[in-house]
């Protein structure tokens, strides 16, 4: 195969870059919004690249030196720390506090949920740690049909709900999944911080603007 893009295309269907189409010669044209998710993506899972690798290094200094324990104990820690919603029951303790088992109008169970791969969020919200999908769950009738919806999401495709079921490769793979969305979860928020604050001095701008422009005397005589 001679071209470079067919061979993106085709070994990685799911690939962003990919999903947006073969790239014509006006990388401008891109809407800011798509650019900024290309490069927070790439950033992400440079990340990603670099926790497998220290994961690595600690299991080898397990192993054979203790020496180096320390820096590579540190950054494990961080990443359990990120990666929390990895097993159903930190999930279904997030949903303690909701206390929506109690509520006898909703069809969802703080279990069901969880099982499912959600964590509270706030009021009757639900995110999936994986693949970030927030749902109502005041408003659907079965969480895992809706977030089986998402066929990008890791913990959807892997499709083992059963934890004791996982491979030590599959619950890493989740693991280093989730670490990556959450790095990408605080980066979208900057943005659209960043998106609101350009708004406000745009608007800001403007009426400085309206402010400043010549105004017309209404004397008549006055030649302003
Ligand atoms: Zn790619
Ligand atoms: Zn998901």
């Amino acid at each position: 195969m001679d071209d470079p893009w067919q061979m993106h295309a085709e070994n990685s269907p799911n690939c962003e870059y990919v999903l947006l189409g073969k790239p014509d010669e006006d990388v401008n044209a891109l809407p800011f919004r798509t650019v900024v998710n290309l490069a927070l993506r790439c950033a992400t899972f440079s990340k990603y690249d670099n926790i497998l690798e220290d994961i690595r290094i600690l299991e080898e200094s397990e192993r054979e030196n203790a020496l180096y324990r320390d820096p590579y104990s540190r950054s494990l820690i961080e990443f359990r720390n990120a990666t929390k919603f990895l097993t159903y029951e930190h999930r279904l303790e997030s949903f303690e506090s909701a206390k929506i088992d109690q509520k006898k109008v909703l069809k969802a169970t703080s279990k069901k949920l969880a099982a499912s791969g959600f964590y509270f969020t706030s009021k009757t919200f639900a995110t999936c740690p994986f693949c970030l999908l927030s749902i109502d769950f005041q408003e659907i009738d079965d969480e895992w049909k809706e977030h089986q919806k998402n066929v990008e999401c890791d913990f959807v495709k892997l499709d083992k709900k059963e934890e004791s079921e996982w491979t030590p490769e599959e619950a890493m793979m989740l693991a280093s999944r989730m670490w990556v969305m959450h790095k990408y979860a605080s980066g979208l928020k900057l943005v659209a911080e960043f998106e609101k604050k350009e708004k406000e001095y745009y608007e800001f701008g403007e009426r400085v603007n309206r402010m400043m422009a010549k105004p017309k005397c209404s004397t008549r005589r006055c030649s302003i």
